[in-house]
Formats: C-alpha cells, sequence, structure tokens
C-alpha cells in the first residue's frame, strides 16, 4: 500500500471491493480531499487516444487524465451512487479534486460517483457494491424472503383448511353412516317386536289365513267323500 504523509486525512484500506480510501480525521463537508492526478492524454494522438484503462478521467473531449499511475492515490477512492465527496473538474485548469459534500467521519470511506458511462461499462455488469447499492440489494432480499415467508403461510394455512374440511367431511359420513346403522339396527328390533306381537296376536290371523290355505286345500276331498 502506498505510504501517505500523516498530515493526510486519509489512509489507503481494506474496503468491499479490495482496496478503498478511508478518512483518519474528520473531513468538513466542501474540503478538497485529494487531486486526481496522472498524465495528461490528448485525443488527437493516435496513440494517447488508443489507450485504455480503468483509471481515465474524460476532462474535455480533447483532454483525459491517465490515473493509473501509482502515485495518484485518489485513484484508490472507491464509486458509491449516494457518494460522501464528488469529483470537482477544472476543464480549463485540466485538473480534478476531490471534494467532500458531506461532513465525514474518520473510519468512513471516501467515494464519489464515477459517473454514468463508467457505472454502464465496469459497475452495471457486475452489480454495484457500493452501500446503497448493497442495502437496496438487502432489502429485496428481505422483501423477497418475506414474501417467501407469506406464500408459505398462505399455503399451509390453505392446506390447513382443506384438512379441517377433509376431516369435517369425514365425521359427517361417519355420523351419517352411523345414523343409517342406527336407523338399520333400530327397524331391525321393531321387526323383530313386530314377530314377537305377530306370535302373540297381531298377524296371527296372517299366519291363520295362511294355515286356512293349507287347510282349505284338501277340503274338497272330504266333499267327494261325502
Ligand atoms: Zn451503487
Amino acid at each position: 500500500m502506498p505510504s501517505i504523509p500523516s498530515h493526510k486525512p486519509y489512509r489507503v484500506g481494506r474496503s468491499r471491493t479490495g482496496l478503498g480510501l478511508f478518512a483518519t480525521k474528520p473531513i468538513k463537508k466542501g474540503t478538497k480531499i485529494i487531486r486526481y492526478f496522472g498524465p495528461l492524454l490528448d485525443s488527437k494522438k493516435k496513440e494517447e487516444d488508443a489507450i485504455e484503462n480503468k483509471y481515465l478521467f474524460e476532462l474535455t473531449n480533447r483532454w483525459t487524465i491517465d490515473g493509473s499511475v501509482r502515485e495518484n492515490i485518489a485513484r484508490y477512492i472507491n464509486h458509491a451512487c449516494k457518494p460522501n465527496a464528488e469529483s470537482d473538474v477544472k476543464p480549463r485548469k485540466r485538473k480534478v479534486f476531490i471534494r467532500a459534500i458531506k461532513d465525514i467521519e474518520p473510519g468512513e470511506e471516501i467515494n464519489y460517483d464515477y459517473g454514468t458511462d463508467y457505472f454502464k461499462a465496469y459497475l452495471k455488469p457486475i452489480g454495484c457494491k457500493c452501500d446503497a447499492c448493497e442495502k437496496k440489494r438487502k432489502k429485496k432480499r428481505a422483501e423477497a424472503r418475506a414474501e417467501r415467508a407469506r406464500l408459505k403461510a398462505k399455503a399451509e394455512r390453505k392446506a390447513l383448511k382443506k384438512a379441517e374440511k377433509q376431516a369435517k367431511a369425514e365425521a359427517e359420513l361417519k355420523e351419517k353412516l352411523r345414523a343409517k346403522a342406527a336407523r338399520k339396527l333400530k327397524k331391525k328390533l321393531n321387526g323383530h317386536a313386530l314377530d314377537g306381537k305377530s306370535l302373540n296376536g297381531g298377524s296371527r290371523a296372517k299366519v291363520a289365513g295362511k294355515k286356512s290355505v293349507g287347510r282349505k286345500r284338501p277340503a274338497p276331498a272330504p266333499a267327494l267323500q261325502a
């Protein structure tokens, strides 16, 4: 890691995405923190226009700072979608300063918005890892989890309702069958009671009638005999 004079309010340190620049002292909003510097590339010169790296800072259509040089400590500053600093571009002076746009506390990572072009080219494809985007992702994950839990609870409620309905239907069927069986039994018992009665009277006539039919048949015989 590069050595930084101790009077500077920042240091290079480990960040979520690798290295980053961190405040070591309170930095007031509006303070110029560090200059973003490096060789100036002239797009009118073919060999300079052909240079390609992640640290190019376009000043104007013609001039670009190549910030990939080791001495450019500002190159350690990571992008953030809701940053605490900004790049203050002085095109005519061909200079860029990183300036605090919020009060920054010691230990806080310093960051600025790299701009739409950089974001689209380098960050969007891999997913921006800045605090704001991580928070958004975390929130989305939590929401998705909550939604899954809600759907699961709903499915469980539905299954429980179904089971209850089925149990009720089964109980009703059982009751119906029990009642039917009870009716059948009652009928049978009543039938026995009737049979009993018939033995003592009620149906005797019928029985007697039957018997009498049986008796009637041989009846003509005596007539013939007579
Ligand atoms: Zn972001």
